[in-house]
């Protein structure tokens, strides 16, 4: 590329994306919609033949997905768990064993609880922020080990270095889920780990509105493999959410950078809050995570928060039903505040008994930080935090106990 490497920096590489670069080419990538790509004769091999197989849109956002973590173009997915689907089919078999960490996304879970394990696959839900738990889960039959960090939603930090070194040491193959941070502020392959994941619908699309998914890695054979997989079982990206993906690359950095430096001003402000017991955000975090976070970490710890109040499952309630800013959805990573409810939505599927040992309660509340004035976000949450205590709500409750209920 000429004198100068444009690579080197994040915010160029995002910003350039999907260029055009010869004479005429379209400034912005073109949406090619075709489902098929034509030939000459029989003795041709077109780069594309089916867009099944790959598509010339979805090829311009793996080029530029890898690139993020200095790697050989991303395999690109419908959505994060198609991603994480494609994964477990390629590299697992009957009798075979998975170790994952406890705290992860809900669907991750299901899909290891509820559809994997009817194939013979077994996985052990354990801690992975504890090093030495790991290697005792390790068996003979484990072929993987698949870590969220920062996790869902309790926001646990597991130490990528550590267990890539466990991971080398058992030759099995080790899987970060990136999708809280991204590769704008954790690099998952730097730190040693086989496989980066991402549920691109969040963070790096950034506005709500194209599902998808990824996965990086630096092992060639796999990435071929994988892609093998995605064709034969029709997992591919679509050609307008790839687009649609690549635009709001280009913003990821500056987007998850301002979103996280507001994140971590709400975190503060909750852990000083009288009526707030407990806060869960990586560089508030006890037992050495904090440390972990600050070395893996690239400056910021993300945009989500999870935080407990004083009367636990209804005070969460009036909580989310009193906010006026934040959109009461099951999302994270957006431009704009979210605020969810993890034990009745993202992880309504997993047993109770394994939420409560987790530490998903009735609870927790788990926010999303988007582009909003901190000011107005803190002054969205004040109101809702003292909403149950003022008189208005109350009088609401006795209205409410005078009503019939039915
Ligand atoms: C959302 C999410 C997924 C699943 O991604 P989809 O695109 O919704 O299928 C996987 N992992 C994490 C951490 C997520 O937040």
């Amino acid at each position: 590329m000429g004198r100068y490497d444009f690579t080197q920096n994040i915010e160029t590489v995002c910003a350039r994306a999907g260029q055009g670069e010869r004479d005429g080419d379209p400034l912005v990538n073109a949406i090619v919609q075709s489902t098929t790509f034509c030939r000459e004769g029989l003795s041709t091999t077109p780069q594309h033949a089916y867009s099944r197989v790959s598509n010339p849109t979805v090829n311009a956002l793996e080029r530029e997905l890898g690139l993020l973590e200095d790697a050989p173009p991303a395999v690109a997915f419908s959505t994060g768990l198609a991603a994480e689907s494609v994964l477990f089919q390629t590299l697992l078999r009957e009798g075979d064993h998975v170790i994952c960490s406890r705290a992860v996304y809900g669907g991750t879970t299901r899909l290891l609880q509820q559809v994997l394990s009817g194939l013979g696959i077994e996985t052990s839900f354990i801690d992975t922020t504890d090093t030495r738990v790991v290697a005792n889960a390790l068996r003979a039959k484990t072929r993987l080990l698949f870590v969220e960090t920062p996790a869902n939603p309790t926001l646990d930090v597991s130490d990528i270095e550590a267990l890539a070194r466990i991971a080398r040491q058992a030759e099995i193959v080790f899987a970060v889920d990136n999708t809280f941070l991204t590769p704008a502020l954790q690099k998952p392959l730097e730190l040693g780990a086989h496989v980066s994941i991402y549920s691109t619908t969040k963070l790096i699309e950034g506005h709500s509105i194209a599902l998808g998914g990824a996965i990086l890695s630096h092992d060639d054979e796999l990435l071929e493999r994988l892609r093998f997989v995605r064709k034969c079982t029709g997992s591919i990206q679509t050609p307008f959410n790839a687009w649609l993906t690549l635009q709001g690359f280009k913003t990821l950095p500056l987007r998850i950078r301002a979103q996280s430096r507001t994140a971590e001003q709400v975190a503060e402000w909750l852990a000083k809050h009288a009526r707030v017991v407990r806060v869960r955000y990586p560089s508030l975090a006890k037992d050495g995570q904090a440390k972990v976070a600050a070395r893996q970490h690239l400056d910021y710890h993300g945009t989500v928060i999870a935080f407990e109040l004083k009367g636990g499952a209804a005070a969460a309630r009036q909580v989310i039903e009193n906010v006026r800013l934040f959109h009461f959805v099951e999302h994270v990573g957006s431009v704009d505040s979210l605020i969810t409810h993890p034990a009745s939505m993202t992880h309504a599927d997993v047993p109770p008994e394994e939420r409560a040992r987790v530490g998903v309660t009735d609870g927790l509340i788990r926010l999303s930080i988007g582009l909003e004035h901190v000011n107005d976000i803190l002054a969205d949450l004040d109101q809702a935090i003292d909403y149950q205590f003022s008189s208005k709500a109350r009088n609401a409750r006795e209205v409410d106990a005078c009503a019939p209920t039915d």
